[in-house]
């Protein structure tokens, strides 16, 4: 129950994926619930706009129709395409997961989920910018957040005892309490723009491997860094591409260009050209590995990119934000239900504990993973001798895309599961 001192039980800063599937979740378990969002809805988001499986199982916890005809393009699988090879593998069959991805433009995506939450008795607040937290001078415990509203950024503060950091990469929330991220685990950066492509009803989503710049057909040239195509179906595909951070290029690399000179080099009739392009190029960086720790402290939780929870394994950051969520929501329901003091906190510090089980360990893995590909010459081996053995292709299929069952399942799902178990998560 809200007190006259407080303006919720709980305050949700960033409606994204985390922060309105976190609001959703509380607020039908009957929580009054503060949805805090600088942008209005619609509003785009750069991202890749695909979800694998594991995406789309979050959906359907969500009670969200997934049809077609609810206005989702479903893929059937990936195509892997390296500059020798083209390997077409479908989503496996799973106990956990669909057997289908979907994709959806984020200014889509993220309206239909905010309006979710509203529907489900969240109140939602557009145009509020989040400055920083308030914390308790004696306790040192974030009691709410000041903010800046409305078109005239009237300065405001709000108040609860749990606040909920859903805000994004940028985790300014979190960096307001000193919580910064950790140097040593990867980051990535992305851009992406549209295409009006023929392509744009491919039953298949795209990651290549290798990116070539052929503008010298004689001598085509290996780019640093991994792409993507995902169709849209509504006449265009979003079409991408990222590097790690443990590459030697990172920072040396203008992004925009080299996005130009591999898509340059591809098939004219794929049409990847300027003319076919649908607004500009956008970018944005991606905190992967659990960069950003711990994730719950003296009344702060943190839940998705401002927890940094993008697989190191593939860029895939939406499942693990809504995957957040549904935890956290589930502890902090509980830790409501208890009176304030050690055992509320004894609920709380059970989101930390849960969210690294569930992802750490592979987590962890795919931080390895992510040391390993940055070096070009382990990624050249790799796409040029380890995806022409047919029986680890499954392993490899299953653990980048981090959809396999982590109980049961088949040998591959099981050899899976245990090394993440077995690895401990990075704190
Ligand atoms: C180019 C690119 C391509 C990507 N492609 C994919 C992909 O295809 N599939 C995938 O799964 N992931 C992809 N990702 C990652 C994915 O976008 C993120 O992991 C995901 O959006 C994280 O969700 P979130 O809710 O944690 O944060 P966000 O989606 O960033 O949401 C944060 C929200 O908080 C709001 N906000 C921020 N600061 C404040 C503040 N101070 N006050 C109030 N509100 C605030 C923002 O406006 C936003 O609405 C991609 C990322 C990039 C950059």
């Amino acid at each position: 129950m809200t007190t006259s001192s407080q303006d919720a039980e709980v305050i949700v800063v960033g409606a994204g994926p985390a922060g309105s599937t976190v609001a959703t979740y509380l607020a039908r378990a009957g929580v009054d619930v503060l949805l805090l969002e600088k942008t209005v809805f619609p509003r785009e988001k750069v991202c890749g706009d695909g979800l694998t499986p594991r995406g789309v199982k979050q959906l359907i916890d969500l009670g969200i129709d997934v049809s077609p005809e609810a206005g989702w393009v479903h893929s059937r699988g990936l195509r892997i395409l390296t500059g020798e090879l083209t390997l077409e593998l479908d989503w496996p069959e799973l106990s956990s997961y669909p057997p289908f991805g979907v994709a959806r433009t984020r200014q889509d995506f993220d309206d239909l989920l905010a309006k979710t939450a509203v529907k489900a008795g969240a109140r939602l607040l557009e145009r509020t910018t989040v400055t920083g937290a308030i914390t308790d001078e004696r306790t040192g415990r974030v009691i709410g957040v000041n903010a800046k509203t409305g078109e005239d950024k009237r300065p405001v503060s709000y108040r609860a005892p749990l606040v909920l950091a859903c805000d994004g990469v940028s985790a300014r929330l979190a960096l307001s309490v000193g919580i910064d991220k950790h140097e040593k685990r990867p980051m990535g950066v992305a851009v992406r723009r549209y295409y009006r492509s023929p392509r744009h009803d491919d039953p298949f989503i795209e990651g290549h491997l290798e990116l070539w710049d052929r503008s010298d057909p004689r001598r085509p040239k290996l780019l640093p860094g991994y792409g993507w195509a995902f169709p849209l179906g509504d006449g265009t595909v979003n079409v991408g591409l990222g590097m790690l951070s443990t590459s030697k290029a990172f920072r040396s690399t203008d992004y925009r260009a080299l996005l130009r000179q591999w898509l340059d080099g591809t098939p004219e009739e794929w049409g990847y050209r300027e003319e076919n392009a649908v607004g500009k190029v956008g970018g944005a960086g991606l905190p992967m590995g659990f960069n950003r720790t711990p994730h719950y402290r003296d009344g702060l939780l943190l839940l998705g990119d401002a927890g940094g929870m993008v697989s190191p394994f593939n860029g895939e950051g939406i499942s693990a934000a809504m995957e957040s969520a549904q935890l956290a929501a589930e502890f902090v329901v509980q830790a409501l239900a208890r009176p304030e003091g050690p055992s509320r906190e004894k609920a709380l510090h059970g989101y930390p504990l849960a969210v690294a089980d569930l992802m750490g360990g592979y987590y962890r893995l795919g931080n390895v993973f992510a040391k390993l590909i940055g070096k070009p010459a382990v990624m050249r081996a790799a796409t040029k001798y380890g995806l022409r053995i047919n029986r680890i292709l499954p392993l490899v299929y299953k653990g980048l895309s981090g959809c396999y069952d982590a109980k049961g399942g088949d040998l591959v799902d099981r050899l899976i599961a245990a090394a993440a178990r077995a690895t401990p998560s990075p704190r």
